[in-house]
């Protein structure tokens, strides 16, 4: 079987059409979805409809979360809080509905996946070094689990010691465990403002980081259309 594992689409359509495309021309067979299907981008409702096609396992998102409320329930920072108000303006009932009820944590095959950590997925913490994986690591169950959250790639991997792995082709060892971010597909944040995803390949324990380029001007042009904060079109281009 070959996954593809998308995170963080942030309602970008441009970025998430591009990575699917891709994923089915790589021969996946499955899709997975990390969560934040919604927030920042000016395709919400568009986005929720994509991922609900394809079918596949998701998890819940901290913006899908909010999203999903009639009122922020938590502090988000002013960009964010814009954008979410915005966002449940444009989602229909049945979208809000599909946000609420999706679970924090699933597992798939042979691998968990989770938004933002295995140790309190509802607080929505964020796994950036070696310290809070190994928070994470101490409820994985399985040999690997995918999250997101961050929008940054990258993986750790946990042989007793965490030490972080690059992910442009991971192979899988047998008897460690490791914890990958695929990246985010409408949202990057680690400098490179290609939309990121990764495929993990169960025949051949593989797991490939994949980054693309897409109609980035068309994302920018439709937020700011929208009437959303510039900077949210502006840090497309940065990759922060
Ligand atoms: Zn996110």
């Amino acid at each position: 079987m070959r996954f593809a594992i998308i995170s963080d689409l942030h309602a970008n359509l441009e970025a998430t059409q591009t990575v699917i495309a891709d994923a089915h021309a790589k021969d996946c067979t499955h899709f997975v979805c990390l969560g934040d299907l919604v927030g920042y981008n000016a395709n919400p409702h568009e986005c929720i409809e994509i991922v609900r096609g394809l079918g596949c396992p998701i998890v819940k998102g901290n913006h899908d979360e909010q999203a999903s409320l009639s009122e922020s329930s938590r502090d988000f920072n002013e960009l964010a809080e814009h954008a979410i108000s915005w966002t449940r303006a444009q989602l229909t009932a049945d979208d809000k509905q599909l946000l609420a009820a999706l679970p924090m944590t699933r597992e798939v095959h042979d691998f968990t996946i989770v938004h933002a950590t295995l140790d309190t997925p509802a607080e929505w913490g964020y796994v950036f070094n070696n310290l809070d994986a190994l928070a994470s690591f101490t409820y994985q169950h399985t040999p690997i689990c995918f999250f997101g959250h961050t929008h940054v790639a990258g993986a750790f991997a946990c042989d007793g010691n965490v030490k972080r792995v690059k992910t442009e082709q991971l192979v899988i060892e047998t008897g460690k465990k490791y914890f990958i971010n695929t990246g985010s597909v409408g949202q990057p944040r680690d400098g490179d403002p290609r939309a990121a995803y990764c495929i993990y390949d169960t025949d051949n324990n593989v797991v490939e980081q994949r980054r693309l380029k897409y109609d980035l001007p068309a994302a920018q042009r439709k937020i700011i259309q929208a009437g959303l904060p510039r900077l949210l079109a502006e840090r497309l281009e940065l990759g922060r």
